[in-house]
C-alpha cells in the first residue's frame, strides 16, 4: 500500500446523517427474508497481538501468509462496489486489525468513499495508546475495545499478554480524545470472569463506557468453547440488577444487536448481546468478509463464498458485485445452533472478526 495519502486532506466521515438512504429503497442487497442488508464486517488480518483462550485455538494454527490475505486495494474495490449496492456501514476487525501494516493510510482511503457514512473498528485496545489520535485523524471516530476482566492479573490468563494497564489506558485515552461511543466488549465466562459483572457494571456509574456483555458464542475449533462455560444474557442481567434497577436506555431501544440498559443516572450504559438465548437473526442485517477474502452471510455458519477468487479471477466489477448479491442470497432465516447441537463452527474467530 502506497503511503501517498496525507491524513489531513481526507474528508471526515458525515455525522450521522447525509443525503443517501440508509441501505433503504434504493438498496439492492436485499435477502430471501426481506432483510435489508446495509452492514459490511472486514476483518483486515487473523493475526493478533493476544492469544485469548476463547478465541484463539490451543494448537497455534497456521497464520495467513500476506499473500493469502486481501490487499488495502482489494478490500476497497469491494467496500466501494459494496456501498454502491447498498452497504452503508462498515466496522474493521480482525484479528487485531491495528497490528496490519498501513493500517492508518488505510483507514484514511476508506473514509474518502463517497456514501460510506460510518466506518468503526473492534480493536483489543493494546495499539490504542500509540495510535488512538491518528486513528481519530484519520476518521474513525466509534470505537469497540475488547476487555473481559477489570483485573490485570486475570487479564494475562485470559490473554496470554500483560498489557492490561495499556489496554485501560487506550480507553481513556479514546475517550478523552473524543471517541464516541467507545464501548467495551465483555464476552462472559463462567467460571472465568463472570464473578466481575457487578465491578463492571458499577464501571458505567462513573464513566460513560457502554459495556457490552457478549454471550460466549462455538466458534473456532480448538478454543475453549464449551457449553459449561456459557452464561446467558438473562443471567448476567439478573445478577446485575442486584446492584441497582436496570432502566431500559431510550424506552428499550435496540442498538443492532444489543439491549441496551442503564442504571438511574449513570454516565455509561449496559449493552446485552444474546445470538444464541434471543437470536437477533431476524434484524441481521449484515456481510462479514474474512481476511482470507471470503465472503459469510453468517457469523455461526460455515458457507461461504471466495471473493478472492473472483477479485484474483475474472475479476471485474459485475463479477465483485455478484459475488455480493450471491451472499446476501445465501443468509439463513435463522443460525442452526441449537437444531445441530451447539456443534462449534469451524470458521476461526480471528479470520471471521466477530
Ligand atoms: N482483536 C479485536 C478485538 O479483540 O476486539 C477484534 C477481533 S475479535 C475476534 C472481535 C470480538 O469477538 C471480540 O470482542 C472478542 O471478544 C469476540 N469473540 C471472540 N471469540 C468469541 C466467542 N467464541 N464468542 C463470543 N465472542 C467472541
Amino acid at each position: 500500500m502506497t503511503d501517498s495519502v496525507r491524513h489531513t486532506d481526507l474528508p471526515r466521515p458525515s455525522p450521522e446523517g447525509d443525503s443517501l438512504p440508509e441501505g433503504g429503497s434504493h438498496s439492492r442487497l436485499v435477502d430471501a427474508f426481506a432483510r435489508t442488508i446495509s452492514y459490511l464486517r472486514v476483518s483486515l488480518t487473523d493475526h493478533c497481538n493476544l492469544r485469548c483462550l476463547y478465541c484463539t485455538p490451543k494448537e497455534a494454527g497456521e497464520k495467513l501468509a500476506g499473500a493469502e490475505l486481501l490487499t488495502y486495494e482489494e478490500i476497497l474495490r469491494v467496500v466501494e462496489l459494496a456501498v454502491g449496492l447498498g452497504i452503508r456501514k462498515v466496522r474493521l476487525t480482525g484479528g487485531e486489525p491495528l497490528v496490519r501494516r498501513g493500517v492508518l493510510d488505510f483507514i484514511g482511503r476508506l473514509t474518502a468513499i463517497p456514501g460510506l457514512r460510518d466506518i468503526r473498528l473492534t480493536t483489543n485496545g493494546v495499539l490504542l495508546p500509540d495510535m488512538a489520535a491518528e486513528l481519530f485523524r484519520a476518521g474513525i471516530r466509534k470505537l469497540n475495545v475488547s476487555l473481559d476482566t477489570l483485573k490485570p492479573e486475570r487479564f494475562r490468563e485470559i490473554t496470554g499478554a500483560d498489557c492490561f494497564e495499556r489496554v485501560w489506558t487506550g480507553i481513556r485515552l479514546a475517550r478523552k480524545i473524543g471517541f464516541d461511543p467507545v464501548k467495551i466488549n465483555v464476552v462472559v465466562l463462567k467460571g472465568v470472569n463472570d464473578d466481575e459483572l457487578l465491578d463492571f457494571g458499577r464501571l458505567t456509574l462513573t464513566e460513560p463506557y457502554q459495556v457490552r456483555f457478549i454471550e460466549f458464542m462455538p466458534v473456532g475449533q480448538g478454543t475453549a468453547w464449551s457449553r459449561d462455560r456459557y452464561v446467558s444474557s438473562t443471567d448476567i442481567r439478573e445478577r446485575l440488577a442486584a446492584l441497582a434497577p436496570l432502566l431500559p436506555s431510550r424506552g428499550g431501544a435496540q442498538e443492532g444487536p444489543a439491549s441496551v440498559y442503564r442504571f438511574e443516572g449513570a454516565a455509561g450504559s449496559l449493552g446485552f448481546i444474546s445470538p444464541i438465548s434471543h437470536q437477533f437473526c431476524d434484524r441481521c442485517n449484515r456481510l462479514r468478509l474474512t481476511a482470507e477474502g471470503r465472503l459469510r452471510s453468517c457469523l455461526l455458519s460455515d458457507e461461504e463464498i471466495d471473493l478472492k477468487a473472483v477479485l484474483r479471477g475474472d475479476g471485474s466489477d459485475t463479477a465483485i458485485e455478484k459475488a455480493l448479491l450471491q451472499a446476501t442470497l445465501n443468509k439463513p432465516k435463522g443460525h442452526q445452533l441449537a437444531q445441530n447441537g451447539f456443534r462449534n463452527c469451524h470458521g476461526q474467530m480471528s479470520r471471521i472478526g466477530g
